[in-house]
């Protein structure tokens, strides 16, 4: 399986749990970190957390890059400050367009708001401090509008 996993709030929130987690599923799985920052920012902030390309995670997928490279608007506030910016429904659906391209099962984040849009074959599972439960209103096909309606 490919699996997304979010950094902040997630990793964060139980870095010595989720070194062990992601030794064990780097074995059996693909692992992807789904992160907001550029590339190189979420792999110092790994780094110092412990968790490492190759042993815990193949391949970084930065939001921001993704939106950089899909023409999207960003932009940094302020300048030189690291801190990267897009609008709201941008960003948002951004983790479901990952998923979609990068056709991954699951993607593990403790905002729920990703799961806006998220491609049928794509699991959701919250993470909410330490807890894990299965949102997979992906398997609907349908978007967080109709599912507010609904
Ligand atoms: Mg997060």
């Amino acid at each position: 399986m490919r699996i997304g996993v979010d950094v902040h709030g997630v990793i964060t929130d139980d870095p010595e749990g989720f070194e062990r987690w992601l030794t064990e599923q780097s074995q059996v799985n693909e692992v992807f970190i789904v992160s907001g920052p550029p590339e190189r920012d979420v792999e110092i902030k790994l780094q110092n957390l412990g968790i490492f390309r190759g042993e815990h995670y193949r391949e970084i997928i930065s939001v921001i890059d993704f939106l950089r490279d899909s023409g999207e608007k960003v932009w940094e506030d302020p300048p030189g400050s690291g801190q990267w910016w897009a609008g709201d429904k941008v960003w948002w659906e951004a983790k479901a367009k990952i998923a979609y391209k990068q056709d991954l099962d699951i993607l593990i984040d403790d905002h729920e708001k990703y799961n806006n849009n998220m491609p049928m074959r794509t699991m959701f599972i919250l993470y909410d401090g330490g807890q894990m439960s299965v949102k997979a209103y992906g398997l609907s096909g349908m978007t967080l509008k109709e599912r507010e309606d609904s």
